[in-house]
């Protein structure tokens, strides 16, 4: 029993508010929302909305008069602690909120560039919507940006800002892009796409100094020791999780706010989902912290339906998505702890899956441009089962047939 109360109303703490509902939870439920917008989804930020033209309203998971009609509660505000022993948060308003359950969906920031005249209105991240809108609304006016990380945000970025008719310039430190999340044959294919588009890409290099003149951004120095002009700067080097609010309440963090395979944090009364949340997870070994709308989406369903007495651990199958120019990557799994690739399809044809496994067993797959390799992957995880290396390469297997 009790009000559910919870914190953030990003892509996690919307569905939990969603799917209690669904559930038939009738107790108060508050999301407390400290964007000046309608719980909205993200990825677009760094794709469509940015290259489009569509108003913030197209962003919205939900209309207003949903959270009416549901009544869940949108309270505008921040919350600041929580007063565990009283069952209450408070919010920078002053305002104390009685809860039965808290739930925390903080999500993550963006990590800052720690270099001088990295404050200035040129230099940009992107993590929320106003991040995004002002980058739509300068990037006419600008001829040269440089983007500090080849991550999927920067790249998915870069891919914009050229179609837009801007130079280009992507540094990574990393000796190739998206290194952290995905194979050297996807890296590759994405790095020659990019340099096709005419997008320079400089590897194992990092930004020394931003420079400026007059308050105004005039160029980027490197680590080898040139320098590139610019006259915008847009920063993707990750993000750090929302653990502080966890943190000052005692409960136990790590990099992100700890929680067993059931999302509860060690106040039985408190979980974390989505972003912030560091989860053990039996399926994979160890703990996991991912950032991804599957993972947040997810997370939230399982919480919802512990809360209304469906009580199973975490177990769903990740998925991931970056779109970059014409390109579509897809990945169905965690890859990490891969000991040997197979490529089905063709680099050169623009249309190929990389499927990882460890030993015989398939980790996941990495598609670009081939949608029904992925679906089939997310299916055949949902039924636990794998397929040989030697079929996956084999492209007159029928993939249709380890599915039935
Ligand atoms: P968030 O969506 O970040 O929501 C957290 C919310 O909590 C925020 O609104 C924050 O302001 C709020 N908050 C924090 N602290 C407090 C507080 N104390 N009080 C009140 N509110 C608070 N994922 C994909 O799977 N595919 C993609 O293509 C993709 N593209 C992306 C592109 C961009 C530009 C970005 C930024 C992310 C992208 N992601 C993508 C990642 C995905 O959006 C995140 O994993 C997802 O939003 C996580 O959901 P969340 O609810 O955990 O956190």
């Amino acid at each position: 029993g009790g009000p559910v109360i919870i914190v953030g109303a990003g892509h996690g703490g919307y569905q939990v508010a969603a799917s209690l509902r669904q559930a038939g939870f009738s107790g108060r439920v508050c999301l407390i929302n400290d964007e000046a917008h309608l719980p909205y989804q993200r990825p677009p930020l760094s794709k469509a909305y940015i290259k489009g033209s569509a108003g913030p309203e197209s962003l919205m998971f939900r209309p207003e008069k949903f959270y009416q009609d549901q009544t869940i509660e949108l309270i505008a505000g921040r919350a600041v602690s929580i007063d565990r022993a009283a069952h209450k948060l408070l919010l920078a308003s002053g305002e104390a909120l009685p809860y039965g359950h808290l739930v925390l969906a903080t999500g993550a920031r963006n990590r800052l560039l720690d270099l001088p005249n990295a404050n200035l209105a040129d230099v940009k991240y992107l993590r929320i919507l106003d991040d995004s809108e002002s980058l739509r609304q300068i990037m006419p006016s600008k001829k040269r940006a440089v983007i500090i990380g080849a991550g999927f945000i920067g790249l998915e970025f870069a891919s914009t800002a050229r179609i837009k008719g801007l130079e280009v310039d992507v540094l990574e430190l990393a000796p190739r892009v998206m290194a952290r999340a995905v194979t050297a044959e996807v890296s590759e294919y994405f790095q020659e796409r990019h340099r096709e588009a005419g997008i320079r890409i400089h590897l194992g290099v990092q930004a020394t100094s931003i420079e400026a003149e007059g308050g105004k951004v005039t160029g980027v120095s490197l680590s080898d020791g040139r320098h590139l002009p610019a006259d915008l700067v847009v920063v993707g080097v990750g993000v750090l999780p929302n653990i502080e609010l966890a943190a000052d309440a005692g409960l136990p963090v790590a990099a992100g706010i700890i929680v067993d395979e059931y999302l509860s944090t060690a106040d039985p009364d408190i979980s974390a989902i989505g972003d912030c949340a560091l989860f053990a997870s039996p399926r994979f070994g160890g703990s996991q912290r991912l950032e991804s709308v599957q993972n947040a989406t997810d997370h939230a369903r399982c919480l919802a339906a512990r809360l209304t007495g469906d009580r199973k651990p975490y177990d769903s199958h990740p998925w991931f998505w970056s779109d970059q120019g014409d390109d579509k990557l897809q990945i169905a799994g965690l890859t990490t702890g891969y000991d040997r690739v197979v490529l089905r399809g063709d680099p050169a044809r623009k249309a190929f899956s990389v499927f990882c496994y460890k030993g015989d067993r398939l980790l996941g797959i990495e598609s670009i441009n081939r949608a029904g390799d992925h679906m089939f992957g997310r299916r055949l995880q949902a039924m636990d089962r794998s397929i040989t290396p030697e079929q996956a390469a084999d492209e007159s297997f029928d993939l249709k047939s380890a599915l039935a």
